[in-house]
């Protein structure tokens, strides 16, 4: 078994608190120049539009070059994507010799990115290919519930860089169509997310199939301790890069939420949509069903311009089509399921309603995260039922944070029907370090 070695910064405190886990401080590298990287891949970050580093990727970008394994803690919103995208470009610049042997070879991909939606393959492809441009870099993406023919034929025409999903990697392999042997670096991007929709095994089996010197970054919005046994037994001395709180989000999120009964939803969501008359909007519905029913109500009533919907049971191709419309900005409000609450990077979005609370308390930080990209202003309404105050609860401690209260009149729940906190709590309430669940009484 490899051992874990270092986590940089004491962010998490299950992680840090780890017996045996070495702190260090990170030295911080301020600029994309001075990060190691070659001036074809300057000019592509330049051509980009992307000025200064984000966080992750000042603290990733270097150690990744030297070559070290490394699991960061990064949410969507972030830049992650960049900050493994660039060491793997940086990579595939450099010495090729290993992979000059035969032509066969060289069309074998180096590079393989897991991701758990299909949605995010794209995105991330997208992003590399846009960071490879002028480097002769060919990525693909890969990813179930479309036909695997052409997949096979873009793999047999030579890439050097596969983003994919674990599933279709697998199948892929089974018919001998994917070829790992030659692979210099592996990502886990979204690991948590991967082994919450029950990708472990698949990953475990495509992790003993890469070749073992290989270099293994693992990128993750939470650091279980699910994420640290998988570094331990996959990963070469892993370090652990967790930064400050106060760094891991450089968005400007308004979080609100709304008490509501159950039934006055819908008028809710109507009035909040009429208030706001946001420019671009997700609204979450926890089922396929109900995000159909919401949908075909706001339809019928039109509403709103620009509505669409989009969740699991669409096919791929009719998923493509919503998705393209909405980076095209013809659609302004989305009804959807979490099939887009993780990882879709549509940086104009202004307002996310949370219809539904979301089951998992960390799809909160994943559905929030629509909004609010690099820096911009969102906000983000959550309405919440009189049984839903531990939904509440938990979603405040996920983000240490607690939602502040609107209110509609007539249609949500008057603030004086619930039993609120004194005005001694409620002056702590507005304290920097807030302990929820001292404030939810319902
Ligand atoms: P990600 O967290 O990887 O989904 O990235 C979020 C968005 O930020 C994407 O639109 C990226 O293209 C963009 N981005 C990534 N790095 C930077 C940067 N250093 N400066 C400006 N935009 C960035």
């Amino acid at each position: 078994m490899r051992t874990f070695d270092a986590s940089p910064v004491p962010s998490t405190p299950s992680v840090a608190d780890r017996p045996g886990v070495h702190r260090k401080k990170l030295k911080l590298t301020k600029s994309f120049a001075a990060m190691g990287l070659p001036p074809s891949i300057l000019a592509a970050v330049r051509a980009a539009g992307y000025e200064t580093p984000t966080a992750i990727q000042t603290s990733l970008v270097p150690l990744a070059i030297k070559g070290h394994d490394l699991v960061g803690q990064a949410q969507t919103g972030s830049g992650k994507t960049a900050s493994f995208a660039l060491p793997i470009l940086a990579q595939l610049q450099g010495d090729w010799a290993a992979v000059q042997d035969n032509a066969r070879s060289q069309k074998l991909p180096r590079a393989l990115i897991m991701v758990p939606t299909r949605e995010l393959a794209t995105q991330v492809a997208a992003e590399i290919n846009k960071l490879g441009q002028g480097q002769k870099v060919r990525c693909i993406a890969v990813y179930g519930g479309v036909n695997i023919r052409t997949q096979q034929r873009q793999l047999q025409e030579g890439c050097q860089v596969v983003v994919a999903t674990p599933g279709r990697v697998l199948d892929l392999h089974s018919r001998d169509s994917i070829d790992l042997s030659r692979l210099e670096v592996v990502v886990l991007d979204e690991a948590d997310r991967m082994l919450d929709i029950g990708f472990r095994p698949a990953i475990e089996r495509i992790l003993r199939k890469c070749p073992p010197e290989r270099q293994t970054l693992m990128l993750s919005a939470t650091v279980p301790e699910e994420i640290l046994r998988l570094a331990q037994l996959y990963m070469r001395q892993p370090k652990l890069i967790c930064l400050p709180k106060s760094e891991q989000d450089n968005r400007t999120i308004d979080q609100y939420y709304f008490s509501v009964e159950g039934e006055n939803k819908y008028d809710l969501l109507v009035a909040v949509l009429e208030r706001e008359q946001p420019p671009q909007s997700i609204v979450f519905c926890r089922t396929k069903l109900g995000t159909e029913r919401l949908f075909r109500r706001l339809e019928k009533a039109r509403v709103y311009d620009g509505l669409a919907t989009l969740h699991g049971d669409m096919s791929q191709a009719a998923r493509e089509r919503v998705m393209q419309r909405f980076r095209a900005g013809e659609i302004r409000l989305l009804i959807a399921t979490d099939v887009v609450g993780r990882g879709i990077d549509v940086s104009t979005v202004s307002h996310i309603i949370n219809f539904d609370v979301p089951s998992l308390a960390e799809d909160y930080v994943h559905r929030v995260g629509r909004t609010g990209r690099m820096g911009r202003e969102g906000v983000a309404y959550t309405f919440v039922s009189r049984d839903q105050g531990s939904d509440l609860t938990a979603i405040e401690y996920q983000i240490n944070q607690l939602l502040k209260r609107d209110h509609i009149p007539g249609i949500s729940i008057e603030p004086h029907e619930r039993t609120i906190e004194s005005e001694a709590e409620a002056a702590e309430n507005e304290a920097a370090t807030p302990t929820p669940s001292r404030y939810r009484r319902w």
